[in-house]
């Protein structure tokens, strides 16, 4: 398969690239802004393989868009290029606007000319993926489970901007007839992870002995979900999936936030101790919780599970271990971030 990623220096597109120069014999094309979240050093294990090329470009950009997808002909656009962290639309929601709604609107404008001038097997095997979050549902309680069918609730300006991109896709497979899929996944974590999401933010600023924040009491709840398991299920939903479905990927590792922060400190205790002997967890600091911060997120991935097998692999106790370890090992990759682009300063405090 010839498949274009949107995003693919980010960190679920550059594990989907790896997964798909390593694991498949896929030709893969990246069109990536090269935003502060955009890493292409997260490419380096692939990036000499005659399989993969990468472009330096705006999802906004509908003459260099439609001129990509023309010369590259693609029988897949897995489309993940976007703004995806809540804390910065709390500061500044209209890139989330602009990416996000504006540029997932101009993919599919894209996508929709090139597939109606295919013909034959090559327009019926064609599809627009689009990946998507679980946080489009809104809040749970403490019981209860996100399913396909659930009602779009978002409450943050990320979670508005990703449900009203849902949105579009769903409407161009409607009216238009273009064959799309959409996935909407827990938590991400793993390796090449930005330093502004919990998890990685954990493990670097306790290794540098810095106050541990975690937001409110802790008990906010969230679903995890290991990259790698990530990739392996856009590939079994691009593959498998049938248009105009939704499928729900989560890692069945449901876990309140102060319990992830715990975990990582425990396993930080055993693979790389304090110099001065005492816990990690000691670096544990409450701080003023996130403006609308929902309370509970948990996924039924019981369709991708019946109709396309797919299940995650890494139970979260393994992936903390592999995630950590790698924080551990590749110190270059996030001390350059750290020198350049993000300093693991509070960020979303809304002035309201
Ligand atoms: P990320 O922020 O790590 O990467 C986003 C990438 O998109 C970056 O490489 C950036 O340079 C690129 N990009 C941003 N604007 C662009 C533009 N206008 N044109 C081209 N490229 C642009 O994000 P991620 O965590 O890898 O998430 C990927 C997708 O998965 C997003 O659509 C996100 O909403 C969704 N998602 C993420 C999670 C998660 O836990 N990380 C969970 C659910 C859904």
């Amino acid at each position: 398969m010839r498949i274009l990623v949107t995003g693919g220096a980010g960190f679920i597109g550059s594990a989907l690239i790896r997964h798909l120069i390593g694991e498949t014999g896929h030709q893969v094309l990246n069109l990536d802004k090269l935003t502060y979240a955009g890493v292409l050093s997260s490419l380096a294990p692939i990036d000499n393989s005659p399989r993969y090329r990468f472009v330096h470009g705006d999802i906004c950009d509908a003459p260099l868009v439609a001129r990509l997808i023309a010369e590259f002909e693609p029988d897949v656009i897995a489309h993940l290029a976007a703004e995806s962290h809540v804390d910065r639309s709390i500061d500044g929601p209209g890139e989330f606007v602009q990416t996000n709604l504006v540029g997932t609107f101009n993919m599919l404008q894209q996508a929709l000319g090139y597939w109606q001038g295919l013909d034959g097997e090559r327009k019926a095997a064609f599809r627009f993926h689009h990946i998507s979050t679980d946080e489009v549902f809104g809040s749970l309680g403490e019981e209860g489970y996100f399913t396909e069918t659930t009602a779009y609730d978002p409450r943050s300006p990320y979670s508005a901007s990703k449900a009203g991109s849902d949105h579009l896709v769903r409407a161009w497979g409607h009216t238009y007839g273009l064959p799309v899929l959409v996935t909407n996944c827990s938590n991400n974590y793993g390796p090449y992870h930005f330093p502004e999401k919990l998890i990685p933010l954990i493990i670097i600023r306790a290794l540098a002995g810095e106050p541990l924040p975690v937001y409110g009491d802790g008990s906010n709840v969230r679903d995890w979900l290991f990259v790698e398991d990530h990739a392996r299920a856009l590939r079994a939903v691009f593959e498998g999936g049938v248009p105009g479905e939704t499928y729900n990927v989560g890692g069945n590792s449901e876990r309140r936030n102060l319990d992830v922060v715990k975990a990582i400190c425990a396993t930080l205790d055993r693979l790389s101790p304090r110099g001065d002997g005492r816990p990690y967890a000691d670096q544990i600091s409450f701080v003023t919780d996130r403006p609308g911060h929902d309370h509970r997120y948990a996924i039924d991935a019981a369709k991708i599970r019946d109709t396309l097998g797919w299940e995650p692999q890494v139970t979260f106790e393994q992936g903390i271990e592999r995630t950590v370890r790698w924080f551990l090992d590749n110190r270059d990759w996030w001390g350059d971030i750290l020198a350049r682009r993000y300093d693991t300063q509070r960020l979303g405090l809304a002035k309201a």
